[in-house]
């Protein structure tokens, strides 16, 4: 047990629309370096829990972290829309459906964000796009739009954007369920890659046996609530909560 302040910290997380309460008394806290795979059924909380930590889906109770920077903060319309911009540059994300920017190329989809928000040349922001683009094996494609790749290829260059902007986390919802199955693979490795490289990672997915392989610890989900957490062996294995059983006996 380190006794060092969780890197992202996620307290008593709260979130209603309307009457409706998604998230009910969420907490969570990741360490430097973790990669923790969130799982249940549709429509339990998993996508707002995410999507409150950079506070795209503002929590209406409790507080999120990211090291000593409090991420939901009450501010005055400027002062708020500066510190979110700087609190989502270090943060990464990967959507099931690759939002890319339909009208640019590979290339520019990836150093727009360097040189809008940080600012960088355009020498050096080629140089970082290669980079990344090499590391998730698209380099080939740097010079081609969007709609000439796959699926998984599209996700793949969803990841070296995100990680363009070098943020200190990342995180991804459902990254390969749009995908093809035959697709699935290349993107998963590029994950696995990251894991490798010991990038802190939320990762949200139906995808069992990959979230066993990579990750450090597996929340299980259900109705707002995290019904049960643990290491990947034990909640893939044997799991305590009577939901968590019945889930698993549906998705293993
Ligand atoms: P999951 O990602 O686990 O499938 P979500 O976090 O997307 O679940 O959704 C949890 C619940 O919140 C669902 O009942 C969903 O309909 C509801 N919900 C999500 N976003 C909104 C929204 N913007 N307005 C109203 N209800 C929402
Ligand atoms: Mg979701």
């Amino acid at each position: 047990m380190s006794d060092q302040k969780p890197f992202i910290d996620i307290r008593h997380a709260q979130k209603s629309f309307g009457t409706l309460e998604v998230l009910k008394d969420i907490s969570l806290q990741v360490d430097r370096g973790q990669i923790v795979a969130i799982i249940g059924p549709s429509g339990s909380g998993k996508s707002t829990l995410l999507r409150a930590i950079n506070d795209l889906d503002p929590l209406t109770g409790g507080e999120v972290w990211l090291e000593d920077k409090q991420i939901n903060k009450t501010l005055p319309h400027r002062q708020y829309e500066k510190h979110i911009n700087e609190v989502r540059q270090e943060i990464g994300m990967v959507f099931q459906h690759f939002n890319l920017f339909p009208h640019l190329k590979v290339r520019e989809n990836v150093t727009l964000a360097p040189k809008m928000l940080k600012g960088l040349s355009d020498d050096d922001a080629n140089a970082l796009a290669e980079e990344q683009l090499t590391k998730v094996g698209m380099i080939e494609r740097i010079d081609y739009y969007p709609s000439q790749l796959s699926g998984g290829q599209k996700q793949r260059v969803a990841i070296a954007r995100a990680l363009a902007m070098k943020p200190k986390v990342m995180l991804f919802d459902e990254a390969t369920s749009a995908l093809d199955p035959e697709l699935v693979e290349e993107v998963n490795l590029v994950m696995k890659k990251l894991a490798e490289e010991h990038m802190t990672m939320i990762i949200v997915t139906h995808e069992m046996s990959f979230a066993e392989s990579v990750c450090d610890r597996v929340l299980f989900m259900d109705q707002g609530v995290v019904v049960e957490e643990g290491p990947p062996e034990v909640i893939f294995r044997n799991p305590k909560s009577e939901r968590t059983q019945h889930f698993l006996r549906n998705h293993l």
